[in-house]
């Protein structure tokens, strides 16, 4: 018997309706308590998924709402237990009414993805696909979306499952034969059992290259803001952003701390670090700022060079762009276009490939800069079955699988027998087993649902 939890699922403020979640052994009873159909059949004789209109009554048996109320009975429903969903009209008073009479009937508020953690533990999906839920709700672009819809929809499971069924049958064969030399087994054919740890690895292999790609989808492309103090850096992430974010001063050096956004730009998620101006310091603080500078550029995968429009190239321009060309790509994005123009624009041409001249003041020239990024990134189109690993969980777990994997074929190769490459595989399949949620410790669970929100 597990105890029937509630929560608020739909926002906290006012909306035109919210909607408040019931789950556990007591759900139909404790709702049928504070509602009243308006056909007169009890709520427990009521049909599973159907709207029923009825009249919601508060701890003291006062009618607050007039609601619709949902029951899907378990196994059948999202966490496998008896469901009741009461759709009222938003209001937080009469919501926050409503859980109050259910709590007096014994309901229990429900912890934070209590609901799919209950999902996942009565076996209505894997942890991969749990995990895309809370992916879905934290999706920031259509593409996230799409990826955390397949991956709920089974698309990474399926590939895991796949090879775990693989392992598991060659780890119960080599296992038989061990223990049961006597018997009449089928030998063990080292030949197929390679065949099979390779074809393994390789789907392994593919999926933990998705990973990348996963990543980039949900918190996007590494990009930095480079170039030397006061060429309008933090202006042009603001102008970008819409909003006030970093802190403009017309002073050299205030940017000394490294400011990261989440932008979107040509419909391109980048992830927009700010970062402190390349010049030369004795400051320490701003040394520091320096050399993240630097680290920062090397791990980014564009580059938006800011270069002083309206003055010539000074010596610490040299050393942003020398600091640019470390990234994958580069923008080189001559600023302050509505000042008179004093840059040597040849001179930058012929070290760039792509640049454009904006104001991060007026907003102009940002559209070629959009225009420059979606063309960068148009390959970064959606994965839309879903076969893309998102967080580092499920690339932690694929790659210890894929070495237990690839040590277990070396042994093979290398001529040792199918009962010594036993451990490795039975490895190998707890690591998958943890990347679904089959081996999973308890404590792990519970982690892994603490970043959902409550209601979920
Ligand atoms: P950062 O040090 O590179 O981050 O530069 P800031 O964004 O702090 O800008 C330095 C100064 O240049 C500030 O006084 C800004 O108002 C000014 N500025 C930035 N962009 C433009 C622009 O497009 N046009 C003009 N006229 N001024 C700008
Ligand atoms: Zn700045």
């Amino acid at each position: 018997m597990s105890d029937t939890i509630a929560a608020l699922a739909t926002g906290r403020t006012a909306a035109a309706i919210g909607i408040v979640r019931i789950s556990g052994d007591g759900a139909v009873p404790a709702a049928a308590a504070v509602f009243s159909p308006r056909n007169g059949r009890p709520l427990e004789q009521a049909e599973n998924h159907k709207m029923i209109l009825g009249s919601l009554r508060s701890r003291g048996g006062m009618v607050i709402d007039q609601a619709l109320a949902v029951v899907s009975r378990g196994p059948g429903s999202y966490t496998g237990e008896d469901c009741v969903e009461f759709h009222c009209h938003g209001s937080p008073v009469v919501l926050a009414e409503c859980l109050e009479a259910l709590f007096e009937r014994g309901v229990r508020q429900a912890r934070a993805g209590e609901f799919t953690q209950r999902a996942f533990l009565n076996g209505r999906m894997d942890l991969v696909q749990a995990e895309a839920v809370a992916d879905l709700m934290e999706a920031e672009t259509a593409e996230a979306a799409a990826n955390a819809a397949g991956q709920l929809a089974g698309a990474v499971s399926g590939r895991v499952n796949g090879v775990y069924e693989t392992l598991l049958d060659m780890a119960a064969h080599v296992q038989a034969v061990v223990d049961y030399p006597d018997e009449e087994l089928v030998p063990v054919e080292v030949e197929k059992m390679e065949e099979q740890l390779d074809h393994s690895s390789l789907v392994l292999r593919r999926l933990l290259q998705s990973g990348r790609r996963g990543r980039i989808l949900r918190y996007g492309i590494p990009c930095v803001l480079l170039g030397r103090p006061n060429t309008g850096k933090s202006s042009l992430l603001n102008a970008i952003l819409g909003y006030d974010r970093a802190i403009v001063t017309p002073f050299a050096g205030t940017t000394r701390d490294t400011v990261v956004e989440r932008v979107k730009l040509g419909g391109i998620l980048l992830r927009l670090a700010d970062t402190a101006g390349i010049r030369e310091s004795e400051d320490p603080v701003e040394r520091l700022g320096v050399e993240r500078t630097r680290s920062a550029a090397r791990e980014a995968e564009l580059a938006l060079l800011v270069l002083e429009g309206s003055e010539p190239l000074a010596k610490d321009d040299w050393e942003a762009m020398d600091q640019a060309a470390a990234a994958k790509y580069s923008v080189a994005v001559i600023n302050k276009s509505d000042l008179p123009a004093k840059l040597e624009k040849g001179e930058i041409q012929r070290r760039f490939t792509r640049v454009c001249e904006v104001s991060a003041l007026t907003g102009e020239g940002l559209g070629q800069l959009e225009d420059i990024v979606r063309q960068l990134f148009a390959d970064r189109t959606p994965c839309e079955t879903g076969e893309i690993l998102t967080n580092a969980r499920q690339g932690e777990a694929v790659s210890r699988a894929l070495k237990s994997l690839e040590s277990a074929l070396k042994a093979l190769r290398g001529g040792l027998t199918p009962d010594t490459v036993l451990m490795d595989v039975e490895e190998g399949l707890a690591a998958l087993g943890e990347l679904t949620g089959r081996t999973v410790q308890s404590d792990m669970v519970d982690r892994i649902f603490e970043r959902f929100c409550v209601g979920k």
